[in-house]
């Protein structure tokens, strides 16, 4: 039949009886050398403070027991909403509420209130760990909030070491986390991935490590540097990742471009996973002659298609950089297929092959026919990594799971004949600025609300620095002389900066299917031919 099947070695996994949280598989796969050399797990670029790896182990053990004797007691099955940007708490508190069978909820600190209200509507976290500065977002919750920048906090981090900590069994098919996404409609979703599922994707990384970066990043020690915000599921396993494999971490509580380079200089990072805006920014940026980059020796990128013309172009001016492709879903568990080493990194414009105990077809969205290489379709996955569904929502998980545990990704690609991985674009409604999700249907859903509009509907359009930006057209109701610059701030002000509109166009009617299904096609097309509207 037409299935492809991963062209990497079937990688052992641990039986699936076995109670195992993805806590106790990462510590078990670190290397102990990473802890008798007292390697620095953990370095914060913005204060230069270091967790070496027994420091990071002492911290997990600490919280742990704190949160397993607090008054109210964390137990298995309880959810953990996150807010909070990256810091060197986030892994240590990862870690813990996964050895404890909670399932961490970790969502963007720049959520607007609306927006967190309704994750919580969702999630139903008992408990929520913020920063003084996101916390105020937080409504009430059972065990309230946590400020982790607190004294007191770090008072619970640097406790007793000798803490005792009750092993709580975690199955395998227990959830581990809960990301969010749009899908391939509509509003935002929690995604439900298992400690099996991050357990796949870390063992297949970890088995694979010699291949897959030809041994060049190991030599010397890997210092990677982490611009990815650590509640998006790429973030999230790899962090998970760098410190199962002993790795040094240096993550980024804010992200500028040049504090980025400066890091690099400083801490000879070796490897960066990064989105593809980041790799036009050192394409294009004349800032990176400044400073001594001659550490980086590969980027991972993923998240959004990385142009070819920009891989092309960075490589011109960094030679000694190798740059990777990978790709994925939130609802694949981050990584469905990827580069390994550098002869498939020449494979420009390409997301590399199939993850590794990954099938794949190439579905007509038509007749439904599985396709062969070289014809495009849509990209159906299923393997060990891929979600279990989305929390609290059958339909949305039955029309993009079948019951054969197809996922279908609502992205249009086609393999060659090597097993390279091509996307060619998106079927599903999502924009993605910067990498970052923009569900176009929450941003009509809110321009609706305005009682200056009659009608909108929210596209992507192409732009060269966030490779996507989201465009309303828009249809005045009668009377209305509403301005574009009055739209995007009635938007503005209800959304997380990043879903913001930067681009309007006013119409008098949005095309329609007879079905009444927004023709989003055709307003791409409006939008790429009428171009000044701005
Ligand atoms: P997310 O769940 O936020 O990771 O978004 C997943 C979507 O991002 C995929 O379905 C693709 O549409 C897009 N995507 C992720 N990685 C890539 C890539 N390397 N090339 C092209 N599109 C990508």
């Amino acid at each position: 039949s037409k299935t492809f099947h991963s062209l990497r070695p079937i990688v052992p996994l641990p039986p699936l009886s076995q109670p195992l949280s993805l806590t106790d598989y990462s510590l078990s796969l670190l290397p102990e050398t990473a802890i008798s050399n007292n390697i620095p797990a953990l370095i914060d670029s913005a204060t230069n403070h270091h967790l070496t790896y027994p420091t990071f182990l002492r911290q997990i053990k600490s919280l742990t027991s704190f949160l397993q004797q607090s008054r109210t007691p964390l137990i298995k099955g309880h959810v953990a909403l996150i807010l909070t940007p990256s810091s060197l708490h986030v892994p240590v508190l990862y870690f813990s509420l996964l050895s404890l069978g909670v399932t961490v909820a970790p969502a963007n600190p720049l959520s607007s209130q609306s927006e967190l209200t309704h994750l919580i509507q969702l999630t139903k976290p008992v408990i929520a760990f913020a920063t003084s500065t996101t916390a105020s977002k937080i409504p009430n919750l059972p065990f309230g909030t946590i400020v982790i920048d607190s004294p007191s906090f770090l008072s619970i981090l640097d406790s007793n070491s000798n803490s005792e900590t009750r092993r709580v069994e975690t199955s395998q098919s227990d959830t581990a986390a809960i990301l969010f996404s749009s899908g391939t409609t509509g509003k935002i979703k929690g995604v439900l991935l298992t400690h099996r599922n991050l357990i796949a994707l870390i063992g297949g990384f970890c088995y694979l490590k010699h291949a897959y970066d030809d041994g060049v990043i190991n030599e010397p020690h890997p210092v990677s540097l982490f611009p990815l915000p650590l509640f998006h599921v790429f973030g999230f396993f790899m962090l998970v990742r760098a410190l199962a494999m002993g790795e040094t971490l240096v993550l980024m509580q804010r992200f500028d471009f040049e504090g980025m380079l400066k890091t690099v200089e400083k801490y000879r990072i070796t490897y960066m996973p990064v989105s593809p805006p980041l790799v036009t920014a050192f394409a294009k940026s004349e800032l990176v002659k400044k400073y001594d980059l001659s550490s980086l020796r590969l980027l991972g990128s993923g998240g959004a298609p990385l142009g070819k013309e920009v891989a092309e172009s960075f490589k011109t001016k960094f030679p000694n950089v190798e740059i990777v492709q990978g790709y994925g879903l939130t609802e694949s568990g981050g990584g469905a297929s990827r580069m390994i080493g550098f002869d498939e990194a020449k494979h420009y414009g390409s997301v590399g092959r199939l993850a590794e105990n990954m099938e794949a077809k190439i579905v007509d969205p038509v007749t439904g026919e599985a396709l062969s290489p070289g014809q495009k379709g849509e990209l159906w996955l299923r393997g060990p990594t891929i979600m279990k569904g989305y929390i609290g929502d059958d339909k949305a998980t039955v029309e993009t799971l079948d019951s054969k545990g197809w996922l279908k990704t609502g992205d249009l690609c086609y393999f060659d004949s090597d097993g390279f991985l091509f996307i060619v674009d998106r079927l599903k409604e999502l924009i993605k600025y910067k990498a970052y999700q923009v569900p176009p249907a929450e941003l009509e859903h809110i321009l609706h609300t305005n009682p200056e509009i009659a009608d909108a509907a929210v596209i992507p359009y192409p732009d060269e620095d966030a490779g996507q930006i989201p465009m309303a057209f828009v249809v005045r109701k009668p009377g209305s002389n509403i301005t574009a610059a009055q739209v995007m701030e009635y938007v503005a002000k209800q959304v997380a900066p990043y879903k913001k509109i930067r681009r309007v166009s006013f119409v008098n009617s949005i095309p329609k299917s007879p079905a009444g299904k927004i023709l989003r096609r055709e307003l791409v097309d409006i939008a790429l031919t009428s171009g000044s509207s701005k």
